[in-house]
């Protein structure tokens, strides 16, 4: 029986055997650039290495680098039934467009699992990644230093002009259903803010990832798999697969909360670690489902396939608050997202802002 990598390079995309993603599709994107990059993109000679590096990687567990990472971590951290489910799973990072979360499928002609990762939705996920992190700096430093303080005058108009590109770039993605960029839409990240903006983006790529893990794991995508037990625990009012009679809605929700718990009920004696990892999960979770509901614009409306994006990021504050050991700064994060929602929701018209009132926010 073939493993899920081979069959990947075997029938779904032999042109690209053992190339990395960057390999198969970048490195011909980045030759086109134009000439002369307008005002305020970064130079590519600070990423080259890690370009190279990304390049050059040779797909095991997955064609794109990062992804291979994340997976060899998780791997590390899952208990021994996990961990050889993951040990056969190949993650095929596509150029799809499409702002769906990443599809997978399982034909049952090969061992393991194949996820695929769309492009689209991770892409979207990194404007929005830069902007949420210059507005929540904005939000906090801003208390501290004053609005005349030069640094909040700089941060608020970047914060004013992202979110205005952001708001015409996700307006022509959601009328043609594609997620592509344009010189004049696309956001650059402030050169000593990059690397939160790329930390956060990081979340959410995870979270999406986790997310299609956990419908392979739970016994979605075959018949006869025996579904893994950590969503047992939870009290009833975190489980809102309970609440539905479709089949499809209910394996979003457990996929939605195994997403959370696959990473958040390992522990670790560093109380550091403990800290980051929930503030991770939590932002990767909320942020994640505050961009799909940009992409869905009525969040109260379930689909065929998905329940109403506004009940699952309900759920995932649910979880959040029941699993989470540093209360107050989930309580934080929770508030933060909420107000990101209100500034998507005043600059896009709809999102899951709508449901929320910034008067709520401002005692603090
Ligand atoms: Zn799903």
């Amino acid at each position: 029986m073939l493993t899920a990598r081979d069959y990947f390079y075997k029938f779904v995309a032999p042109e690209q055997l053992n190339k990395s993603y960057q390999a198969a599709f970048q490195e011909r994107d980045l030759s086109q650039l134009p000439n002369g990059l307008p005002n305020g993109v970064p130079s590519f000679s600070t990423q080259e290495d890690a370009f190279k590096k990304a390049v050059n990687h040779a797909p095991n567990r997955s064609n794109d680098i990062l992804i291979e990472h994340y997976i060899e971590n998780l791997i590390k951290l899952a208990p021994a039934k996990l961990k050889s489910r993951l040990e056969g799973m190949f993650v095929a990072k596509v150029k799809d467009l499409i702002a769906n979360a990443a599809a997978q499928h399982s034909r049952g002609n090969y061992d393991g699992d194949l996820i695929f990762f769309n492009v689209g939705l991770s892409d979207a996920c990194y404007q929005y990644a830069i902007l949420y992190y210059e507005f929540i700096r904005l939000v906090d430093e801003g208390k501290r230093l004053g609005d005349r303080h030069p640094e909040i005058v700089q941060l608020t108009k970047s914060v004013t002009e992202h979110t205005i590109k952001i708001a015409i770039a996700q307006r022509r993605w959601n009328r043609e259903g594609l997620v592509q960029f344009t010189w004049d839409d696309v956001v650059y990240s402030r050169p000593d803010m990059e690397g939160y903006a790329i930390t956060i983006a990081t979340y959410s790529d995870k979270f999406i990832l986790y997310h299609e893990i956990a419908h392979h794991i739970l016994g979605h995508t075959k018949l006869g798999n025996s579904p893994f037990t950590f969503l047992e625990n939870l009290p009833d009012i975190c489980k809102y697969w309970r609440n539905t009679m479709s089949k499809k809605h209910m394996q979003e929700y457990e996929a939605d909360a195994a997403a959370l718990l696959m990473t958040l009920q390992t522990r670790s004696s560093n109380l550091q670690e403990e800290r980051d990892k929930e503030l991770s999960i939590a932002v990767g979770g909320l942020l994640t489902l505050t961009i799909i509901g940009q992409f869905a614009r009525h969040v109260d409306k379930a689909s065929i396939d998905h329940p109403s994006v506004s009940s699952r990021f309900d759920q995932c504050v649910a979880i959040l608050k029941e699993s989470c050991t540093y209360e107050t700064s989930i309580g934080e994060i929770i508030d933060d997202i909420k107000r990101f929602q209100i500034l998507l929701r005043k600059s896009q018209g709809w999102g899951l802002g709508c449901r929320w009132d910034m008067a709520e926010f401002t005692h603090n």
